[in-house]
């Protein structure tokens, strides 16, 4: 767990006991709630899947990246933002 999704899941414990006191406020909370989930998402490092010396895939959306000519590994996915993880990249 990265320090986003432990501040995420202390976040939802602080709403939920808003929601035992006032039951009205999580209806405000929804949208809040889905947008920091998928921030979060996008920030947690997904490994990638290297297709060749030049291409990878980007396993959160599939996109296959055309990597540049000093194939220079990209921090993020240039399609869905997503954060790449090299370290633990599927051969
Ligand atoms: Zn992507």
């Amino acid at each position: 767990m990265n320090e986003y999704q432990k501040a995420l899941k202390i976040l939802k414990y602080i709403v939920q006991d808003m929601f035992d006191i006032n039951p009205h406020v999580m209806v405000m909370d929804i949208d809040f709630m889905s947008s920091i989930e998928e921030l979060v998402e996008r920030a947690t490092p997904k490994k990638v899947t290297k297709l060749s010396e030049s291409y990878i895939q980007c396993n959160a959306c599939n996109v296959i990246i055309e990597l540049d000519e000093d194939k220079t590994m990209p921090h993020f996915c240039e399609f869905c933002g997503r954060k790449l993880d090299w370290e633990k990249e599927e051969i």
